[in-house]
């Protein structure tokens, strides 16, 4: 096994930081089968910190391998419901005692700033790991009445072997919405992080194998999409795929499971979620949260509130203090205290974002604030807002996944109600009133799997979260989640019933 030590730059590493950066299969760490490695870039400054093993096909075979044995012989109903909660509190545990080199590792892969990373992703995953170690002995079946000779129940079983891939936006966090549920449940795991992100999902096998899980219940194969999470997609061992990313990439996911063997789906993709503000919403309040529906996380969340529809009464009023808080954002080192924003997380998405901002003033967008690169190293983009938008634009249409926002006029309720459902997705919504008799009626109404009512981006363990429409097929996150990971079983017993 291959252990890399590295210097890290930051405050909180303080010199060496030793984690070990190979495959993590059957609970050890390997080389990937062909030797080669990916480079880790540090999107502040576009330079590589690290390299880690890149896995192959033949590495998710061996990992599959682990995993069936596993489930068969040590997890599964092997492992009682109290036993895994331990385990998993356990692993709650330690990331805590791990939270700063974990928020660390994230704002140094992902350009998050640490704050955030420490406060909200590493809080959260933890929360989300102890959460479903609460559920692990207390997902039960139901006994069903029907007849006196007949006794009638339900077992809710574990699906097996699970592949998960996910996403670079919320490395850490989408981790834990995969982990949690499964492991709860008692299923044993293949998991490819994304390969722009993998450096808190390979840390985390330490902490792992520190809390005491048997080898091969939790596999990592680092790699690329179209051949470590094709193979993963295609796996005829493996039972159920859950993949958190693009609609583009989930679509793939489908197609592979539906060729192959027909393996459980489950799909959180993207968004362009509309966020509405009535004239009589309290416009302070409406201003802040829209900024930060929009701009956390540097515009890269699934559920981003990217489409701001605003009253006509209170259009220019809006605009003018939304412009306001939006220049109060602070664009910056990651690891500096007062740092909102970050890098975008690779040059792939700031070219991406930089291509979205060209194509809005070409199609007769006005930017209204923003708009260009921030310094000459790394990855930082303006917080950028657009007006006079047309409904056919691509920034109106389309998921730019940074930190874009259009703001849109609208006339009264139907006409906004039309416009926020106008489109292929339906992952989120917030909506800003005073009246609650108008915000949950629209609420309602509204095409998305979460409705935000005055508020935005909250997202709690306890709650489901998922898309409506081309957003996803399943709930991640709450008691909703346990049902993505377990196959109810009938069981008929006769009571003396003759034929
Ligand atoms: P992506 O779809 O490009 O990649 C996601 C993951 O899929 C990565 O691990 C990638 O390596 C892998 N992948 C790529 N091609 C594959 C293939 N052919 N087969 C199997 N796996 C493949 O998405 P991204 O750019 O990493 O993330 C951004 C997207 O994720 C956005 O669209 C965003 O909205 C979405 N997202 C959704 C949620 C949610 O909960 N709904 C949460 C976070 C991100």
């Amino acid at each position: 096994p291959k252990i890399h030590t590295q210097e890290f730059d930051t405050a909180v590493f303080k010199g060496k930081a030793e984690f070990n950066t190979g495959l993590f299969i059957d609970g050890k760490w390997v080389d990937g089968s062909d030797g080669k490695t990916i480079d880790v870039i540090n999107p502040t400054t576009g330079k590589t910190v690290v390299q880690v093993s890149l896995g192959s096909p033949k590495d998710v075979d061996k990992a599959v391998a682990a995993a069936r044995k596993a489930f068969e012989t040590v997890w599964g109903t092997k492992t009682p419901g109290f036993e895994r909660s331990h385990l998993l509190f356990k692993l709650a545990e330690l990331m805590e005692q791990h939270s700063d080199r974990l928020a660390a590792l994230e704002a140094l892969d992902n350009g998050k700033t640490f704050g955030w990373a420490k406060g909200t992703d590493v809080a959260f995953a933890t929360n989300t790991i102890r959460y479903y170690a609460g559920w692990a002995d207390k997902n039960h079946g139901q006994t069903i009445e029907t007849t006196d000779d007949k006794l009638g129940y339900t077992r809710h079983e574990p699906v097996g072997v699970v592949g998960q891939i996910i996403p670079w936006n919320f490395p850490l966090l989408m981790l834990s919405w995969k982990l949690g549920p499964a492991l709860a449940t008692g299923n044993t795991i293949v998991l490819k992080p994304s390969e722009f992100t993998p450096l808190t999902a390979l840390y985390m096998t330490t902490l792992i194998n520190e809390a005491g899980f048997p080898p091969g219940v939790v596999n990592i194969v680092n790699g690329y999409g179209q051949d470590v999470g094709q193979t993963i997609a295609e796996h005829l061992d493996i039972d159920k795929i859950a993949f958190t990313g693009s609609t583009l990439v989930g679509r793939k996911i489908m197609e592979a499971a539906a060729r192959t063997n027909l393996k459980n789906v489950t799909l959180e993709l993207g968004g362009k979620s509309p966020n509405v503000i009535f004239d009589d919403a309290d416009l302070d309040e409406a201003v802040n949260w829209a900024a930060h529906g929009i701009f956390w996380n540097h515009g890269q969340a699934c559920c981003a509130g990217s489409r701001i529809f605003v009253h006509e009464k209170i259009y220019d009023e809006f605009l003018k203090r939304f412009v306001a808080k939006t220049k109060s954002i602070k664009v910056g080192d990651p690891f500096e205290h007062d740092s909102y924003q970050g890098p975008q997380v690779s040059q792939q998405q700031y070219d991406r974002i930089m291509s979205y901002i060209d194509s809005g003033k070409e199609q007769g967008a006005t930017v209204t604030l923003g708009g260009k690169r921030v310094g000459n190293e790394g990855y930082f983009i303006e917080p950028t807002i657009f007006t006079d938008t047309r409904p056919d634009m691509k920034i109106v249409q389309e998921e730019i996944f940074g930190p874009v926002g259009v703001v849109i006029k609208f006339h009264d309720d139907e006409d906004v109600i039309r416009q926020a459902n106008e489109t292929v997705y339906g992952l989120a919504a917030a909506v800003f009133s005073r009246d609650v008799t108008r915000a949950l009626s629209v609420a309602h109404r509204l095409h998305a799997g979460t409705t935000w009512v005055n508020c935005a981006n909250m997202l709690h363990p306890q709650i489901p979260f998922g898309g409506f429409k081309q957003s996803g097929i399943g709930r991640e996150l709450g008691e909703y989640a346990l049902a993505n990971y377990t196959n109810v079983k009938a069981v008929h017993v006769n009571l003396g019933h003759k034929i």
